[in-house]
């Protein structure tokens, strides 16, 4: 007996690939059986197949239904706050200057190192919890808020704490170099302690398949150090990701494609050049607007970079420095601001941002997925950009079980 039968969805998307790369149902339904989507299709085929009774029947009442959405990009994982920095910001200091003078990453780091796993995990399930309630059903969860060895080490504990109590899949990155830490004068100093001591020790524990994950910009980490870091991370099992070009053009999307990355992240700054050879070597543009509002940088360009070629995904980038827990705000910002369509926006949050974590089996409705998925309370998905804050979110399904509904 299949699991679950959903009909009447206004818009079945199954971000496929088909029609266009969308494909979309109009009056759509869905058969999942294990866990996973067994069909899809029209609701009056559904009704013509008569194929008995499923576990569950899910009336969308004409409401949009999506992939669950994917975030591949989030600094979740954390304890404390920095609310005082927008007044900071506003006053004329930068995300670099505000570093510098031992606030942003450096208060986190504080905070974080002065916290336990069980606390860190207990602060951040709230922020998985509106993750879920905004449809994400898998989040990538970055550290980077130890910098030494066993705070790095208590950060992943802290996110398995997260997976046992989450309904939101976690897939884990270690942010080795993310900000050169007070008890070093010197960033390469840093690095090779980060390659010599941490890496390993973090390498021994980290559940697989894994993510190694650098802060490659001017000022914070070199080409060089990110390579060297990023080579190494390799040669002990794990996939690659690079915060790149963010701040300046820092080279990042070439390292990227040289080294074989699953994604390159942020891109404001990139060369056409470098996002050239990121196409060319198949690396998942991972494009942040939520930052670059928070922190009043330039947006990529998500057209000049779709263009050439890069599968382009977004993400929410949820950190202290850019608590945004919304993919619909994001992708409100990715149309107003980098001009993507409400199409390549949904794309970038599901099928696209899969890609950026190594993933098939999620991001999409096609036959043979995980029933990850979303109903929505408005009819077609051009509406999701169109309303900024607020949720559609009405239910979300993983593996076909409902983790969320708004009316409880
Ligand atoms: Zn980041």
């Amino acid at each position: 007996m299949p699991d679950l039968f959903l009909f009447n969805a206004g818009e079945l998307v199954t971000c496929d690939g088909s029609g266009g790369g969308l494909g979309v149902v109009e009056d759509g339904a869905m058969v999942v059986e294990k866990g996973r989507v067994a069909w899809t299709g029209t609701t009056r085929e559904l009704k013509r197949k008569s194929l008995g009774k499923a576990l569950k029947a899910v009336d969308a009442g004409g409401g949009l239904v999506t992939p669950g959405f994917v975030d591949p990009h989030t600094h979740l994982a954390f304890a404390g706050s920095r609310e005082d920095e927008l007044e900071r910001k506003a006053n004329g200091e930068t995300y670099v200057s505000i570093l510098e003078s031992g606030g942003g990453i450096q208060k986190t780091i504080r905070e974080t190192r002065n916290a336990s796993a069980k606390k860190i995990a207990e602060e951040s399930a709230a922020r998985v919890g509106e993750l879920l309630a905004n449809g994400v059903t898998t989040a990538e969860v970055k550290t980077g808020y130890g910098q030494r060895t066993k705070d790095e080490l208590k950060m992943i504990e802290a996110v398995e704490l997260l997976k046992k109590k989450s309904k939101v899949e976690l897939v884990t990155t270690f942010l080795g170099l993310h900000a050169t830490p007070p008890e070093f004068k010197d960033p390469g100093d840093y690095v090779d302690y980060a390659v010599r001591e941490m890496l390993p020790a973090v390498g021994r524990v980290m559940p697989r398949p894994a993510f190694s994950d650098c802060f490659c910009e001017e000022g914070i980490f070199s080409t060089e150090d990110c390579s060297r870091f990023l080579k190494a991370s390799r040669e002990l099992g794990f996939r690659l990701k690079m915060h790149a070009d963010e701040f300046g053009d820092s080279g990042g999307a070439s390292l990227s494609a040289e080294l074989g990355c699953a994604s390159a992240d942020h891109l404001g700054h990139s060369s056409p050049d470098g996002v050239r050879a990121m196409a060319k070597g198949q690396v998942t543009a991972v494009l942040l607007p939520g930052t670059s509002l928070y922190s009043s940088i330039r947006y990529a360009d998500a057209r000049d970079i779709i263009e050439a070629g890069c599968s382009t995904a977004l993400g929410t980038d949820l950190s202290p420095n850019s608590w945004i827990e919304s993919p619909q705000i994001v992708m409100s910002l990715a149309c107003a601001g980098l001009k993507m369509t409400p199409a390549q926006a949904l794309l970038g949050f599901t099928v696209n941002a899969a890609k950026a974590i190594a993933r098939e089996d999620i991001g999409s409705l096609k036959v043979g997925s995980l029933a990850d998925f979303v109903v929505h309370s408005v009819p077609s998905y051009r509406f999701l950009p169109y309303r900024v804050g607020g949720s559609y979110v009405e239910r979300v399904f993983k593996r076909g079980q409902e983790a969320f509904s708004r009316t409880g």
